[in-house]
């Protein structure tokens, strides 16, 4: 559906939003808002690194999608003044295309692997070693003629981002020295993003608006930058390009984003375990069936941004809505048809 795609922080296919993305990426820390402690301790490693002349230990960064693990990647290679290339999990399909990614790399180089948890077992059975002294084990030929062939790779970071730790291989997490845990933003952090964002495309927007586009931007940077571009084409179109709050809550009635910056498929899933079981608690699976989602999608889109306010508790026996949930979505009322299982 166009509208969630607007708001969904998923990860980007469309070259011309990746493209939208990159020139609002901060470069530096200075320019990287929030996020305080890991700056701090991520400073702290590149000064020591950079005093012995080393490359950064390997990091791991982990979190919902579009809170900046990325642009964090490619703050620290700025900081660290390395290259960074830029990959993900599944597009390394064999060990084969992992070897060639690695001996390509030069002495403190960076390569990021995004969506890390998708990596195929046999190409991080590879990356073990590599990660760990910097050796390729490659196998060459099959069955009792097959030899191993030991290679020596240049000095290099990994920088690994992924949605949740928990998808990832004990073996291939212990081999992170950091592994550091993006928090959602404050909406002041918010609000800080959007002005910056608004100066760099001279966007204006005066501050009540920048405001309010944060406290429906749920925390999370990537939505706010989108938000911003959709609001700024809403005051192209029906006003003078200036964006003020009417124009933003104009705006955000006809994207169907609400108050807390929910939009329709979080109220669907809210509505989904209040009104056919009673508030839960009830298993992903089941919800996932109802409102038609991926239950990946729910899990790392939905789920986190909905317990962060407060609206939705993970129990041991599935999910179930909080009474700030019933109150928010109205308790008599229903949006649209309802589906019932029986
Ligand atoms: P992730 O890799 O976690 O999905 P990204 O690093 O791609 O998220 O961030 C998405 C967008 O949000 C970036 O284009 C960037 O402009 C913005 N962004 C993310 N984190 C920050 C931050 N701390 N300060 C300013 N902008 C940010």
């Amino acid at each position: 559906m166009a509208i969630e795609r607007i708001v969904q922080a998923s990860v980007n296919d469309d070259p011309q939003e990746e493209q939208f993305e990159n020139t609002l990426r901060p470069k530096d820390f200075a320019n990287y808002v929030g996020q305080e402690r890991i700056k701090q301790n991520i400073k702290l490693a590149i000064a020591a690194a950079k005093k012995r002349g080393e490359p950064i230990d390997h990091v791991l960064l982990y979190g919902p999608p579009g809170l900046g693990k990325t642009t964090l990647a490619s703050v620290i290679a700025n900081e660290m003044g390395a290259q960074i290339r830029i990959t993900s999990g599944p597009a390394i399909e064999r060990a084969g295309d992992l070897a060639s990614l690695l001996t390509n790399l030069q002495d403190g180089d960076i390569l990021f692997i995004d969506e890390i948890h998708r990596l195929h077992r046999s190409v991080e059975e590879v990356l073990y070693s590599a990660m760990e002294d910097f050796k390729l084990d490659i196998m060459l030929g099959k069955g009792p003629t097959a030899k191993s062939l030991r290679l020596d790779l240049p000095r290099f970071t990994i920088i690994g981002a992924t949605t949740r730790t928990g998808a990832l291989a004990a073996p291939l997490r212990d081999r992170f020295g950091m592994l550091h845990r993006l928090d959602f933003y404050t909406v002041d952090e918010i609000a800080d993003i959007i002005t910056r964002a608004a100066k760099i495309l001279a966007i204006s927007i005066d501050p009540a608006a920048a405001r309010q586009l944060a406290e429906r931007s749920r925390l999370t940077p990537r939505i706010a930058n989108r938000l911003l571009k959709r609001v700024r084409d809403y005051a192209d179109v029906n006003g003078d390009g200036i964006i003020d709050t009417t124009i933003t809550t104009d705006a955000l009635a006809m994207l169907e984003i609400d108050g807390l910056g929910l939009e329709p498929s979080d109220r669907r899933l809210l509505r989904a375990i209040i009104d056919n079981y009673k508030g839960g608690p009830v298993g992903v699976e089941t919800i996932a069936a109802i409102i038609a989602e991926e239950r990946s999608t729910i899990e790392d889109f939905h789920e986190p941004y909905l317990m962060q306010i407060g609206l939705l508790e993970r129990t041991p026996r599935g999910r179930r809505t909080t009474p700030k949930a019933h109150k928010h979505l109205g308790d008599n009322k229903t949006s649209g048809p309802q589906q019932k299982l029986v």
